[in-house]
């Protein structure tokens, strides 16, 4: 694989080796189930109760306040699903957004057919919740408001702090979808005003399988999964101990380096935005200018097919997205961009290069090299071309 140069860490990053390093210990040493009597099973409680107080200092909640789960899907799941039917008395609207990752739209959807009601509210031309939009939406029956922190194809960050102002007025719980964001930029639950807050590992270098969800103190929540009494009865299951020591390792990386790492993630980013803006026509980039992922550059290139170019990357050594992974099998142009109002000929046409801690500068220069010639050669070929 020599020169493969990966540009989609927006759908999975490498485990960090000084993750792993920690993790290791717990498949093969200390082994025991947790919940157990003996001595032994200590040195894995301590593990996981260690790993708690991580998570909770990078969100700046209390330890209480974190429950882990098996990944981002489960705790958007846990977080929607579990208010949704803990707090049916009071109403049954939710409230979400348009440009929401599958597993709170699909979950949404699911609860629709349970007789929950759902506003799908929509975004400005940079994918910006409607605040407006958000506000008239609101009845006496509403119970949640659920808000991705950043979107994971344009990298647009929503006001959640707006949001929050206004979901406290009216007593409705606001869940922020935060995969994207925690561990990349500073996520403090207190600033943003959020009651619960979803992360997963293996966005920002930790393992795949694990995350957490931050349910603030007072909140009322069902369990998502029934069993045993783990995580104070709130998600029952034998803890992953190897998965969740790897994500509190990766908090902890997270806080020391991220910030400084972004920088220099968004100096890259920046140049091949500008390199491509020069050298290729008729492009269109998507996202907000400023309020946007320090590593995330989502294009149109108009006349084209995202999925030839993605192949034809590909082929020199050069991993991007079109997208989201999970609609990459779907012919379906993105409805992200579709909620954005980009038609979907031009939507066809998207590509997403997320960057991150491994990208050099060499690199950006290979994309700039390869890419410009594809697009070339990809519209002489198309029936979409302009004459
Ligand atoms: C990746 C992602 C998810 C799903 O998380 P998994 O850990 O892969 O299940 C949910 N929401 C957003 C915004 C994501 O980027």
């Amino acid at each position: 694989m020599g020169g493969f140069i990966y540009l989609d860490h927006g759908s999975s990053t490498p485990t960090d080796p000084r993750v792993v390093d920690a993790m290791i210990p717990y498949f093969n040493k200390f082994y025991s189930n947790p919940s157990s009597v003996y001595k032994f099973a200590k040195e894995s409680n301590e593990a996981k109760e260690n790993a708690r107080e991580k998570v909770a200092k990078l969100l700046s909640a209390n330890p209480e306040e974190i429950v882990f789960t098996g990944g981002g899907t489960e705790a958007d799941n846990f977080a929607i699903k579990g208010v949704a039917f803990a707090n049916s008395k009071r109403g049954n609207h939710i409230i979400t957004s348009k440009i929401e990752h599958h597993a709170v739209l699909n979950t949404c959807k699911w609860l629709e057919s349970q007789g929950f009601k759902v506003t799908y509210v929509g975004v400005d031309k940079y994918g910006v919740v409607d605040l407006n939009e958000l506000k008239d939406a609101i009845t006496d029956r509403t119970i949640l408001i659920t808000i991705m922190h950043a979107n994971n194809e344009v990298g647009t960050i929503e006001p959640i702090q707006e949001i929050a102002e206004i979901a406290k007025q009216k007593d409705i719980y606001l869940h922020t979808d935060a995969i994207q964001t925690v561990g990349k930029m500073s996520v403090d639950v207190n600033e943003l005003g959020v009651n619960l807050l979803s992360l997963s590992g293996h966005k920002f270098y930790g393992p795949k399988g694990v995350g957490a969800l931050f349910i603030k103190k007072g909140v009322k929540i069902d369990s998502l999964l029934h069993g045993g009494y783990h995580e104070r009865n709130k998600r029952a299951g034998t803890e992953n101990i190897p998965g969740i020591v790897g994500l509190g390792r990766t908090c902890e990386i997270a806080m020391e380096e991220a910030e400084e790492e972004e920088n220099r993630i968004k100096t890259l980013r920046d140049r091949l935005e500008k390199g491509i803006t020069e050298k290729i026509d008729d492009i269109i980039i998507n996202g907000h200018p400023e309020r946007r992922l320090k590593g995330t550059l989502n294009l149109c290139v108009k006349y084209i097919e995202g999925e030839s170019m993605l192949l034809q990357l590909d082929y020199n050594g050069i991993a991007a997205s079109s997208g989201s992974a999970c609609t990459s099998d779907s012919l379906e142009p993105s409805h992200v961009l579709t909620a954005m109002g980009i038609p979907p000929e031009v939507a066809h046409g998207s590509l997403r290069f997320t960057l991150g801690r491994e990208n050099t500068s060499g690199d950006i220069d290979r994309v700039l090299e390869v890419l410009p010639s594809i697009v070339k050669r990809l519209r002489e070929m198309s029936p979409l071309r302009k004459d």
